[in-house]
C-alpha cells in the first residue's frame, strides 16, 4: 500500500473512511480509471471485533466487483454447517461461507488498493460542500478538491457533524455481540461448524455461531441484552459456565465450551440519517445506516452501496456538469439500494421480536414455528429408524 504525499489534490470523487466501504469503492473507481482520493486517520485498521463470517451471497457481491480472488485470500472457507434448534441436531446445512478477522480482511483490502488509488492517512479539520466542488483540508494543512464526496465513515461521527448530516437512532441498544475464541481446535471440534439457537424466550439468545478462523475456533453469539447489565458481566466472568447451560446439547463438542480468549463485546444499536440529501457528498455503508449483526446482512448492504454507486450512479454524475442534491438523491430513491437498506432494518427486527416478544401474535409464531420444526426432528429420526431397521425387515 502507498501512501499519498501532502500538498493540494484535485479528483473526481474524494472518499472519507477506509473500512469496508471506502475501501472497496475506491479500488473499483480507481480500476475503472476513476481520479480517486481516500481518507483515513489511521494507517492500519485496529483489530476490533465486526462482522467475521459472509455467506455465498455476500461473497456474489464482491465477485460481481471483481474483488472476490483479493476477498478469498483473507478469508477461511467452509462448506457445511450443523444447526441445533429445540435442543436437538435440527439440520446439516451444505453451504458455503467464508470467515475472516475484519481488521485483517480490510487491511487486505488497503493493500490491494490500485497504485493510482493511495491511503492518505490524516484527519479532516475543514469540509465545505457544495454543487460543484467539495474542498476538505486536513489536520497537515493539505487541500482536496473533488467533484463529489462520499461519506464512509461507519460509526465515526466527526464528519458526520461538519457536513451537517444527523444520526438518528432507531432502536438503541438493539442487540448485543459477543466473540470470543473457543480453547478446542477445529480439527477436535466434532463438525466443520456450527449454529446452536436459544431455546427459551427468557434466555434472550438468538444463537451461537461457531466456526474455524484460521487454525482456532471462534464463536459469534448475539442476545438481546444490554452491556450494563448483570446477565452479561456474569458472562464476562464465566462464560463456559453460562454456555453450558444455556446450550448443554453442544457443550461436548465445543470441549464443555472452554474459552481461550477474552469476550468481546459490542452493543449494536439501529440507525438510519436525516438530512442528507445534499449538494455534493452522498453518505454510505454505516455512515448511512445500521442494521444488526444478528441476521448477517450488514455487509451484504454496505456492498450493495459500493455496487450501485459504482456501476450506476457515479458514471452518470460525473458525466455531466455539476453535483447538485438532485443528482445525489437518485442513489438514495435506488430502488435496489432502498430495497436491500429496508430489508436490513425488517429482518433486524423481525429477529428480534421471534426470539424474546411476549405478546400473543409472537407466542403463537414461535409455537408454529417449533411445531413445525419438532415434527421435522420426529420425521427425520423416524426415517434414520427405518433405514437402520430395514435390513432386518428384509431378512424376515
Ligand atoms: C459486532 C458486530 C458484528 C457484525 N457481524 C456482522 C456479520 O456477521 N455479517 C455482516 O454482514 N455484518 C456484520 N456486521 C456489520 C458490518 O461489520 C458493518 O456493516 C460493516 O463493517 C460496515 O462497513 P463500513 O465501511 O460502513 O464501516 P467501517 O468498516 O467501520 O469503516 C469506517 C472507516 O471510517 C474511518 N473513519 C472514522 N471516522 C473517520 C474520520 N473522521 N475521518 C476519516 N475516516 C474515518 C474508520 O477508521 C474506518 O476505517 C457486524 C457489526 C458489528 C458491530
Amino acid at each position: 500500500m502507498s501512501t499519498a504525499e501532502a500538498g493540494q489534490t484535485e479528483v473526481e470523487v474524494v472518499i472519507v473512511g477506509a473500512g469496508m466501504a471506502g475501501t472497496t469503492l475506491a479500488t473499483v473507481l480507481g480500476q475503472a480509471g476513476r481520479k480517486v482520493a481516500l481518507i483515513d486517520p489511521h494507517r492500519v485498521h485496529h483489530d476490533e471485533f465486526r462482522a467475521e463470517k459472509i455467506g455465498m451471497d455476500q461473497m456474489l457481491l464482491f465477485e460481481k466487483l471483481g474483488l472476490d480472488a483479493t476477498v478469498k485470500r483473507l478469508v477461511t472457507s467452509t462448506t457445511d454447517t450443523h444447526v441445533f434448534r429445540l435442543g436437538q441436531l435440527f439440520a446439516h446445512e451444505k453451504k458455503s461461507e467464508f470467515t475472516f478477522s475484519y481488521g485483517a480482511l480490510i487491511n487486505g483490502l488497503r493493500d490491494a488498493l490500485p497504485p493510482q488509488v493511495p491511503l492518505t492517512v490524516g484527519k479532516v479539520t475543514e469540509i465545505s460542500t457544495g454543487p460543484d466542488r467539495q474542498r476538505l483540508v486536513l489536520a497537515d494543512g493539505s487541500v482536496i478538491s473533488a467533484r463529489l464526496l462520499v461519506v464512509a465513515t461507519g460509526h465515526g461521527e466527526a464528519v458526520r457533524r461538519a457536513v451537517g448530516v444527523e444520526r438518528v437512532e432507531q432502536s438503541k441498544a438493539h442487540s448485543l455481540s459477543m466473540g470470543f475464541d473457543l480453547a478446542i481446535s477445529p480439527r477436535e471440534f466434532a463438525y466443520q461448524s456450527a449454529t446452536c439457537y436459544g431455546r427459551r424466550a427468557a434466555d434472550r439468545v438468538a444463537y451461537i455461531s461457531i466456526f474455524p478462523l484460521g487454525n482456532k475456533m471462534r464463536a459469534n453469539m448475539f442476545v438481546y441484552r444490554t452491556v450494563a447489565e448483570p446477565w452479561t458481566r456474569a458472562f464476562r466472568q464465566d462464560p463456559q459456565k453460562m454456555l453450558c447451560e444455556l446450550m448443554p446439547e453442544i457443550a461436548a463438542l465445543c470441549g464443555n465450551f472452554e474459552v481461550a480468549s477474552p469476550v468481546e463485546i459490542r452493543q449494536v444499536s439501529l440507525n438510519t440519517t436525516q438530512g442528507h440529501r445534499r449538494d455534493g457528498v452522498v453518505f454510505i455503508g454505516d455512515a448511512f445506516c445500521t442494521t444488526c449483526p444478528t441476521p448477517g446482512v450488514g455487509i451484504g448492504r454496505v456492498m450493495t452501496d459500493v455496487d450501485q454507486l459504482h456501476s450506476v450512479h457515479i458514471p452518470r454524475w460525473l458525466e455531466t456538469p455539476g453535483m447538485a442534491a438532485d443528482k445525489i438523491n437518485a442513489f438514495y430513491d435506488d430502488p435496489v439500494k432502498v430495497a436491500t437498506d429496508e430489508d436490513g432494518m425488517r429482518v433486524s427486527y423481525y429477529a428480534k421480536s421471534i426470539t424474546i416478544e411476549t405478546g400473543l401474535e409472537w407466542r403463537v409464531r414461535r409455537l408454529r414455528n417449533n411445531t413445525a420444526r419438532r415434527l421435522m426432528i420426529i420425521g427425520r429420526k423416524m426415517r434414520h429408524l427405518g433405514q437402520r431397521q430395514a435390513p432386518v425387515a428384509n431378512m424376515q
